[in-house]
């Protein structure tokens, strides 16, 4: 299979790598003050917040830890509207101050399913950031407490947002080719 160059199927660049660093400092200078005196656990979605965390996480000048869950529900550029848990915490987090990380809230669906099946677990205290929120898309009343950019709606990709599994490693994050995604006609 052919495979073209992975920035010639872009249409437009949304957020710069630069552009991306200023927001994260800002979020991370945010966060440490609110969590002053307590230990972070950071509870990272996969997969599409992987960049998000490992430049957010050095960015929160204050002691932390940090666990993955898996969970699954887009296929291509539709969400299934159904969740599932593809990996659980490695560790119990009774008692500890969850911040779950997320890529992208649209429908709301995939965070409602993450919080309610995380509270279940006792923790002292859960919040959530997203890198991007998208609240055109959503269905359900549910709000992010940390924000990187608020975006109107579309299909984005980058800075470890997928398409079929594509372009996370972009350093930017980009609104692809509808050619690309709606194929020939
Ligand atoms: P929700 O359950 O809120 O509808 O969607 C959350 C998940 O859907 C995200 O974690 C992400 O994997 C995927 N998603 C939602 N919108 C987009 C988008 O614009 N681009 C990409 N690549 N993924 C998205």
């Amino acid at each position: 299979m052919e495979t073209q160059p992975l920035h010639d199927d872009m249409e437009q660049v949304l957020f710069s790598t630069e552009q991306i660093q200023e927001r994260i400092t800002a979020l991370g200078v945010q966060i440490r003050q609110d969590y002053a005196g307590k230990e972070p656990h950071l509870v990272t979605i996969l997969k599409g917040s992987i960049p998000f965390i490992a430049d957010l996480m050095r960015a929160v000048d204050v002691p932390m830890t940090l666990d993955f869950l898996g969970v699954s529900s887009y296929a291509g550029t539709q969400s299934s509207g159904e969740v599932r848990l593809t990996k659980d915490l490695d560790d119990d987090i009774e008692g500890r101050h969850v911040l779950v990380v997320e890529d992208i809230i649209d429908t709301g669906l995939t965070l409602s399913y993450v919080l309610r099946n995380l509270r279940q677990r006792m923790p002292a205290s859960v919040k959530v950031v997203t890198f991007l929120d998208k609240p055109s898309g959503r269905g359900t009343q549910i709000e992010a407490d940390y924000v990187g950019f608020t975006i109107p709606g579309g299909f984005v990709v980058g800075y470890g947002l997928d398409w079929n599994q594509r372009y996370r490693n972009l350093p930017y994050v980009g609104i692809l080719k509808r050619e690309v995604y709606a194929g020939p006609f």
